[in-house]
Parts: C-alpha cells; sequence; structure tokens
C-alpha cells in the first residue's frame, strides 16, 4: 500500500482509542471540563452501563456560540496558549483532545449557554462531524449527551465488561471526584435511579458521609501538614482510616495531587500503603482520601495519555513528607505498629466473617491487642553477635539481655526497606555479579522495564542482555530466582513492579535462608542492617524479625530472681 496521510475521521478514531476506553472515560473527560469551567453542581447520568446515553450536565461558565464549534476541533483549547503553560498547569484539561475524541465514537448532543449571552447554542455531532448547529433557550451552563458510544467501533465494545461492571466503574469515578471536590455538589443517576448525592458544602468529611457513610466517615483520622514553604511548600490533607478500617480491595485509595486524582497503584500509593503496612493484615487495605499540593512547576502532569500518573520534580521530598504525614496520623490516634496476629488467628477470623455473611466491603476489626504487646520496646540499639544458633538465628546481646533474630526475616527487612528507597528515588548500591546472567526470552522481552529495575539495583546491560549488577546485599545465587519471578509477574508494567507487593516478593526472594551458615562478620552486618531499619522489628510479611529474653526473665527461669 502507498504511504498517505489518514484523513481526519480515522485520525481522531486511533486518538480516542488513547483517551476513550470506556464510559467511564467519557466521564472522566465531561466532569474535568466542568471542574474547568467552574462549575459548583454537576449531574451525570448514564444508562445501559453508559454505552446508551451519558449525560454530564453542569453550572459552569458555558461556551460563547461563536467557539462551540471550535471546542470540538482536535488540540483546540482554552486552558493553554504557549509550550510554556505546559510547565505549570492549574487545569484538569489541557490537551483539547477530549472533544473530538468523545465525538469520534459517538453521537454527541451538546447545548451550552455563557451567563452573559441572550441564547444558547445547541450543536449535534456524529462520526466526528457537525450535522447541525442552532441557537436553543437554555440555563447558563453546558449540557453533554453523549448516545451510542462505540457504535462505529464494535470491536472496542466487545472488550468491555458487562453493563453492571461499566456502571460500577462510573459510580466509582463520580464518588473520587465528589471526594477531591467537597466544594462542589454532585448527583450520579443509574439507570435512572440516584447513585449519589453529594451536597457540596465543602467538608471532605461530609462527602464522605456520601460516599462511604455515616459510621466509616465518623472513624477517619485527619492529616494535615505543611511542610516546606514558598516553592517548596508541601501540603498534605486529607482523612486515612485507622488500621482496624480496612478492605478486601484497593478501591478505596483515593489520591490526589493538585486536585488530579492519581493512579491507586502507583508510587504514591506504595508510600502510602507502606506506612500501613506493618499495621494491617496481609491483602487488607486502608480506606485513604488523601490530597497532595504543591507549586504546580514542581509537578509533571503530561506523561500519560489519561494523565493517571504524575511525575515530581523532587520525588524523595514528597514521598518522605508523605510517608511521615500518615505514620505519624497513625500514632497519634495511637496506632502502634505491632506484628500482626499469627496465621492460624487470621484463617479463624476470616472464616468467622464468611460464616457471619459479613459483607465484602465491611470493615475489618482486628483482635484486640493484648496489653502487654502494646508497650513493644524499642529495638536495641547496642547489640553484640554472639553467634549463629542451628545456623538459622543470630544470637545477640543486648543491653537488657538476649536477643534472638531470625536470619531470613530480618535479612528481608532490610532488603525490602532498600528497594522501598530505591522506588522512592534514592540511589540504590548495587554490585558486579559475576558471572553476569543472561536474560531469559521472557525478560529479553520485558525492556521497557529495564529502567525500573535499575531503579531497585537490578542493572541490565549488554548484548544478549544479561543482568549485570544486583542490590547489595541481595544473595548472588538468587538472582536468577528473583529475576523468573518478576517475568512472571510483571505484565503490570513500571507500577506494577514497584508495587509494595512486588518488593516484598524480591526481597523474600533474595533474602538468605535459614539454615545457612553465616560467619561472624556477616552476623555482624546483618544485625547492623536491621538495627538501621525504619521497621526492625516486622519482616515485610508481618511477622516478628526478633524475640527477646530479658535479663529479669532469665533470672525468674533460673530461679535467681
Ligand atoms: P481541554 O479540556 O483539554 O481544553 P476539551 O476537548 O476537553 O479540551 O475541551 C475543549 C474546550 O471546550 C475547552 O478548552 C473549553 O474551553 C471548552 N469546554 C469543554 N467543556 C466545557 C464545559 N463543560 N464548560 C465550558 N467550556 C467547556
Ligand atoms: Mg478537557
Amino acid at each position: 500500500m502507498p504511504i498517505r496521510v489518514l484523513d481526519a475521521v480515522v485520525a481522531a478514531q486511533i486518538a480516542a482509542g488513547e483517551i476513550i476506553e470506556r464510559p467511564a472515560s467519557v466521564i472522566r473527560e465531561l466532569v474535568e471540563n466542568a471542574i474547568d469551567a467552574g462549575a459548583r453542581r454537576i449531574v451525570v447520568d448514564s444508562t445501559g452501563g453508559g454505552l446508551r446515553e451519558l449525560r454530564v450536565s453542569d453550572d459552569g461558565a458555558g461556551i460563547a456560540a461563536a467557539q462551540v464549534e471550535t471546542a470540538f476541533a482536535r488540540h483546540a483549547t482554552s486552558k493553554l496558549q504557549a509550550a510554556d503553560d505546559l510547565l505549570a498547569i492549574a487545569t484538569l484539561g489541557f490537551r483539547g483532545e477530549a472533544l473530538p475524541a468523545i465525538a469520534a465514537v459517538a453521537q454527541v448532543i451538546c447545548s451550552t449557554r455563557t451567563a452573559d449571552a441572550a441564547a444558547g447554542t445547541e450543536v449535534r455531532l456524529a462520526g466526528g462531524e457537525v450535522q447541525h448547529i442552532a441557537p436553543i433557550g437554555v440555563a447558563p451552563g453546558t449540557t453533554f449527551v453523549v448516545r451510542n458510544l462505540f457504535y462505529n467501533l464494535p470491536v472496542r465494545r466487545e472488550f468491555l465488561r458487562s453493563e453492571a461492571g461499566e456502571q460500577a466503574q462510573i459510580a466509582t469515578l463520580v464518588a473520587q471526584y465528589a471526594l477531591m471536590y467537597p466544594e462542589i455538589r454532585f448527583t450520579l443517576t443509574l439507570d435512572g435511579r440516584a447513585a449519589l448525592q453529594t451536597s457540596g458544602d465543602g467538608d471532605l468529611r461530609t462527602a464522605v458521609v456520601a460516599v462511604y457513610g455515616l459510621d466509616v466517615a465518623r472513624r477517619l483520622l485527619p492529616v494535615q501538614t505543611t511542610l516546606g514553604g514558598g516553592r517548596d511548600a508541601l501540603t498534605i490533607a486529607g482523612l486515612i482510616a485507622p488500621p482496624g478500617l480496612t478492605r478486601s480491595a484497593r478501591n478505596a485509595f483515593h489520591l490526589f495531587v493538585n486536585r488530579r486524582a492519581v493512579a491507586a497503584r502507583g508510587a504514591i500509593a506504595a508510600v502510602v500503603e507502606e506506612a500501613y503496612t506493618t499495621m494491617l493484615l496481609p491483602g487488607r487495605h486502608p480506606l485513604v482520601v488523601l490530597g497532595l499540593m504543591l507549586d504546580p512547576a514542581a509537578v509533571d502532569v503530561n506523561i500519560h495519555p489519561t494523565k493517571s500518573e504524575v511525575r515530581f520534580r523532587d520525588p524523595s521530598y514528597v514521598y518522605s513528607g508523605l510517608g511521615r504525614a500518615v505514620r505519624d496520623t497513625l500514632a497519634e490516634a495511637g496506632a502502634t505498629a505491632l506484628w500482626q496476629p499469627p496465621d492460624e488467628q487470621i484463617g479463624r477470623r476470616f472464616a468467622l466473617s464468611r460464616a457471619g455473611g459479613v459483607p465484602a466491603a465491611e470493615a475489618w476489626q482486628p483482635p484486640a491487642w493484648d496489653q502487654g504487646a502494646a508497650e513493644v520496646p524499642a529495638f536495641p540499639a547496642d547489640l553484640r553477635v554472639v553467634g549463629q544458633l542451628t545456623r538459622s538465628y543470630i544470637l545477640a546481646e543486648a543491653h537488657d539481655g538476649l536477643l534472638l533474630v531470625d536470619q531470613q526475616a530480618a535479612h528481608e527487612r532490610v532488603l525490602y526497606e532498600r528497594l522501598l528507597a530505591g522506588v522512592a528515588g534514592e540511589l540504590i548500591d548495587s554490585v558486579a555479579l559475576e558471572p553476569p546472567q543472561v536474560l531469559t526470552v521472557a525478560m529479553q522481552e520485558l525492556h521497557a522495564l529495564w529502567p525500573a529495575l535499575a531503579q531497585l539495583g537490578l542493572v541490565i546491560s549488554g548484548t544478549p542482555a544479561a543482568l549485570v549488577a544486583i542490590p547489595a546485599g541481595l544473595d548472588p545465587a538468587l538472582a536468577a530466582d528473583v529475576l523468573g519471578e518478576l517475568a512472571h509477574h510483571t505484565r503490570a508494567g513500571a507500577a506494577g513492579l514497584h508495587a509494595p507487593a512486588r518488593l516484598r516478593m524480591i526481597a523474600a526472594h533474595g533474602a538468605i535462608r535459614v539454615h545457612t551458615a553465616l560467619d561472624h562478620a556477616a552476623l555482624e552486618d546483618l544485625l547492623h542492617a536491621l538495627a538501621a531499619c525504619a521497621e526492625p522489628q516486622i519482616c515485610p510479611h508481618g511477622r516478628p524479625t526478633c524475640m527477646r529474653l530479658s535479663h529479669a526473665q532469665i533470672e525468674q527461669q533460673l530461679g535467681r530472681g
């Protein structure tokens, strides 16, 4: 076939494919436009899973009659003028791609009026072309009606979930905006039934009541801190769950940067989850509504087609501030980091809640911590290695007794915290792997992930590509094992690779095992590395790394007390 420039309709359909994946994507774009237009009230209606009809109505600024057609042209926006504006974006939209993209894959009716105009304008489009445009009597604001989404892209329709699945995504999305903009009054109806109604009174907790109910809203802990000043000022504000209020899915993770939603599986989420790690059972996730506000010039929002990820100029500043804010809030609320109840007890609890027919989303109540455990003494600083027990445990003398450290759990904790530091932007010490480990075919194909791996200290280079360096401390004999596991699990991309669960897995695979002889120097290194950890007493999976025998206990046992 000869090379030709694509006609406008095909080009627009291709572009639309990136932005408009499903009905919820249309809602996202239209709601963001309404917010950018200064709306105080936004009404969203969806029928037939959003495929039959979507309607988004706002009381914002409206579009002047002379501009309505232009709004649907590709790269037409009122929000950016020069390339420089991209450096500090204050609006949600800026690419001028949403309206033409939607019009390319659906039938659209837009009626709009600015406050000062005597009449409004109605425009109808199909297949990206304006079919009709005329004056109309409407209230100030804008209403978009989007019908028969993907009517001209049957393949796309086949990839969608059930109607109920798409409705659920729409509901989640609107809830997300309602939490992000408590000063806007949101209404959502699904197939004519009221699904969500917020008051728009500007109070985040009231918005949480509308989305999650009064019981949940009452228990949330407020977070409010500002770090730095001037152009470095970073404000972290919102509501977070105490450790007892968790769910089995991460769908109650609402994270915003400059009032723009970011993915619940990215680096920011990883930082928040990490702050909770040792307080939650594996697989449980807290309810979090947290916003970061910082100088728009310190954030790049233009790195993702649906703008669901952002990049910070100084990620470690932001991540460490965020981690600290969450940890401090939890600590103030008396949620001392403790290790989790033994597995047996966990099993029993889940069995109980299932038998009781408790819905999946129900808050989980932690077992009451016993009094003694509530006062876990700090990890001792002045440790002296005595020796190794059964090639599995480090015996160490502390000022107040004997410490017995599980070498595998300890090493997992050490590796895990190093990987976390790497994700947060710190440089991880790598050591050369001799000989380099040539990659499997599966790993060769994942080259998009190599930079993300390098951030974890796993350096790949050469032809054929080989693993040439690994994080200091990782057992070289286990490096192949780690890579194999990663190849298996990393379809999710870099964000998935940096998720806490994946880091825990790398740490688990890379750690020295029990029944491994270690010399005195190795025992000392490991013990000191553990003592330097933020959470030395708990392995990344929530088990204790150590047990103590105090002088008092020893004396009592030996009848010297
Ligand atoms: P962007 O939001 O990136 O500017 P869009 O294609 O979403 O691009 O919208 C194009 C333009 O149409 C916007 O810049 C804005 O001027 C106008 N517009 C879209 N939706 C609305 C609305 N609900 N109210 C007022 N103006 C709107
Ligand atoms: Mg837009």
